[in-house]
């Protein structure tokens, strides 16, 4: 561990139980690391073993109720086990997907027989599954999604299309987010259906990303997919309340997913800057260097907190106040981790830019969060609006 590693821990906010947590995943990173995570990333492949031994050791479902298999803890707790592996240079994306999205809304939502069906795999790790609300026709204007469901029988038969939907091959089944039509007023609503893998009229084609993680972004091609009743997480009226219960969980674990990568090069650099000496000194001695790099721990730092906020609100079930903590956390967050690569690969100079170091494959990573659950300019359009109370432009 770096001597700035373990100021990470205080007991302003964390009990010793989530300092242990910490400390029990970080073992476990050290055991894998970037350059695991890297090599499953050239075979595209899911880091298996990893998602396996993390199940094990109960820290996938760290967040699921313990009737399920889960740990019975929450979203704080499973935000710690995202933060330490990333910090350990192997964030598992699927992390923010199976758990953290799909988890907490069949956990919350789903009928007995759904929640003994999935969660019970999703802690062990055993079971994946992926989540699909992007489409390429609606983009972040989520009141176009087209993807629609009507009934056949007892039976949905569900058609659309999605793009840049991760982990699907990799995935038992993804969780597609679809509207069904209101009997009442003819009105669409949005509505989660559950679609296996291999369910006829389901297909997948992966997309070209210039990104060097281990999962894979897909195009989904639904063409009458034929589900049964139960295919539908919990009530047809309660689509949009449902969503935003997954979707505060997702944009709090991409905060962990960034403030991890955010670690890992913030230590890298700083051991470099320390070794490194091409005059008298340390090059880390230099303020050159060494402000930017200090300006980036008080950055995280303040992300790392609205994440802990945020998660702290999740868990004592304040939607409302989780979501706004929650963008600020995610754009905060995405904001530290993309100046701390970009930094860290000045501070090594040209072997910021080697294989050796690994630190140039993150700057395409941690560009993602800039983008991804939601764009930076969603999250400012929602503080301007709701926050600050201004007029809306679209
Ligand atoms: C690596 C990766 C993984 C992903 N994984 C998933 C996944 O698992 N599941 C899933 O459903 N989706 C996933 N996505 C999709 C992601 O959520 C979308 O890319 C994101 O929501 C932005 O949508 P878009 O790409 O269509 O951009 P667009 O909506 O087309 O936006 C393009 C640009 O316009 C800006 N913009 C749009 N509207 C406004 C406005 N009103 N005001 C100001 N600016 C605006 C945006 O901020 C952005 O900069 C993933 C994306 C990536 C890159």
């Amino acid at each position: 561990m770096t001597a700035s590693a373990s100021t990470y821990e205080s007991t302003f906010v964390e009990s010793e139980e989530r300092r242990d947590l910490r400390a029990a995943v970080r073992a476990l990173g050290a055991r894998y690391g970037l350059d695991y995570l890297l090599s499953c990333g050239k075979e595209h492949r899911i880091p298996e073993e990893l998602w396996r031994e993390a199940g094990k050791l109960g820290f996938l479902g760290v967040n699921l109720p313990t009737e399920y298999g889960g740990g019975g803890a929450g979203m704080q707790e499973l935000a710690i086990v995202l933060e330490e592996l990333g910090t350990a240079g192997c964030p598992l994306l699927m992390l923010v997907v199976t758990p953290a999205i799909c988890g907490s809304i069949i956990a919350r939502f789903g009928t007995e027989e759904q929640k003994q069906r999935w969660l019970p795999g999703f802690a062990d790790g055993s079971v994946r599954m992926a989540f699909g609300i992007t489409e390429p026709d609606a983009g972040s204007n989520s009141h176009r999604l087209t993807t629609t469901a009507r009934r056949d029988g007892s039976d949905w038969l569900l058609s659309g299309r999605k793009v840049f939907i991760s982990g699907v091959d990799a995935s038992d089944a993804t969780l597609i987010v679809g509207r069904t039509e209101d009997a009442r007023t003819g009105k669409l609503k949005p509505a989660l259906f559950v679609v296996p893998r291999d369910a006829p009229g389901f297909e997948y084609r992966p997309i070209d990303m210039e990104l060097h993680m281990p999962e894979r972004q897909f195009q989904l091609f639904l063409d009458d997919v034929r589900l049964p009743a139960d295919a539908l997480i919990g009530d047809e009226d309660a689509g949009l309340l449902q969503l935003f219960a997954g979707l505060n969980p997702e944009r709090i674990m991409a905060s962990a997913y960034s403030t991890g990568m955010a670690r890992f090069a913030l230590d890298r650099a700083v051991d470099y800057a320390k070794e490194r000496t091409v005059w008298k000194t340390p090059i880390g001695a230099h303020q050159g260097l060494a402000h930017p790099l200090a300006q980036i721990r008080i950055e995280l730092e303040l992300a790392r907190l609205m994440m802990q906020k945020a998660a702290f609100l999740y868990d004592a079930g304040d939607d409302l106040g989780a979501g706004e903590a929650a963008n600020m956390a995610k754009y905060a967050a995405a904001e530290a981790a993309v100046r701390a690569v970009d930094q860290a690969v000045q501070t090594l100079g040209g072997n910021g830019l080697t294989s050796e170091y690994g630190l140039a494959t993150l700057v395409a990573g941690v560009r993602v969060g800039r983008i991804a659950p939601v764009s930076r300019e969603m999250i400012l359009n929602y503080v301007a609006q709701h926050t600050l109370g201004l007029p809306k432009s679209y």
